[in-house]
């Protein structure tokens, strides 16, 4: 897109020489402002959809036309479980408008991977369990060392894992490994899950997408699990990509330098 604007070119007097044209390429402003508006227009309905659900039950109770006390109490879980949504929506907004603002410096200290794994695993191990999920750990034997912020480190992983258990059904794995390379560290969430659709694996990092948004609500997803995930591996100075096959499994990649310059 470009934005043109024309001015007479006088030289000598009032005589008029010619023309200055000038162009100014406006593509990416444009884009910039088309992406924000999605933005704004997605929160909007994200926000929206669990406060009509709270606004409609809270109404029908006060209206006094419950039938019985088991359906009150059905509705009262129905306004809570969405209020939580709500947080967590507006927990994770800020969350990523803090990244993106590049408002939270990192702590980076040397920090040992394996440890941030078992570290970060152990709170997800019971929704494992729950669904008879096992997690392979990476070997004890040696510490792998990278120079990163510990506690933005444990998001990733804990936001990876989290994914890997919520799109695995019953008594699928899980396999979590940590390599070193030359330069990098090489961070690896395999599952044995329902796959991404190859079409879906570009998208898959924006905010609010979604491959299925009603079973991704359903399991408490906001969509911006990865965009946050991929906004951290960045700020680390590292790459985040994603392989994967319908009805077999994906495997997150996370690539660290060893060293933060
Ligand atoms: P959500 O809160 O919906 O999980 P994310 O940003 O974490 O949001 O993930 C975006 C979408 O990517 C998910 O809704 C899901 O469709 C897909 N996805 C993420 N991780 C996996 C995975 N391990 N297996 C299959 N699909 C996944």
């Amino acid at each position: 897109i470009l934005d043109v604007h024309i001015a007479p070119y006088y030289s000598q007097g009032w005589q008029q020489r010619g023309a200055i044209i000038v162009l100014h390429d406006i593509t990416d402003i444009r884009r910039l402002e088309k992406m924000r508006s999605e933005f704004v227009a997605n929160v909007s309905h994200e926000l929206k959809t669990p406060i009509t659900s709270v606004k409609g039950f809270a109404e029908t109770l006060l209206s006094g036309d419950v039938p019985d006390e088991a359906t009150a109490k059905q509705f009262l879980q129905i306004i809570y479980d969405d209020s939580e949504r709500l947080n967590r929506l507006i927990t994770d907004l800020l969350e990523l408008s803090k990244i993106e603002k590049q408002a939270m410096p990192l702590e980076i200290t040397k920090v040992d991977m394996k440890t941030v794994i078992k570290n970060s695993t152990r709170t997800i191990s019971k929704f494992a369990h729950d669904k008879n999920i096992t997690l392979h750990l990476p070997e004890d034997s040696s510490p792998v060392y990278v120079e990163a912020d510990k506690d933005r480190l444990g998001q990733i992983v804990l936001n990876l894992v989290a994914n890997a258990v919520n799109y695995t059904s019953d008594n699928g794995h899980i396999y979590i490994d940590v390599e070193e390379r030359s330069s990098k560290v090489v961070l690896n969430v395999r599952d044995t899950g329902m796959g991404i659709p190859e079409e879906s694996l570009d998208r898959l990092f924006e905010r609010f997408y979604r491959v299925d948004k009603a079973r991704s609500r359903h399991s408490g997803g906001t969509g911006l699990g990865l965009a946050i995930v991929k906004h951290l591996v960045e700020s680390h100075e590292g790459e985040i990509y994603v392989k994967s096959t319908e009805g077999v499994g994906s495997t997150f990649t996370v690539e660290l330098p060893k060293t933060q310059e």
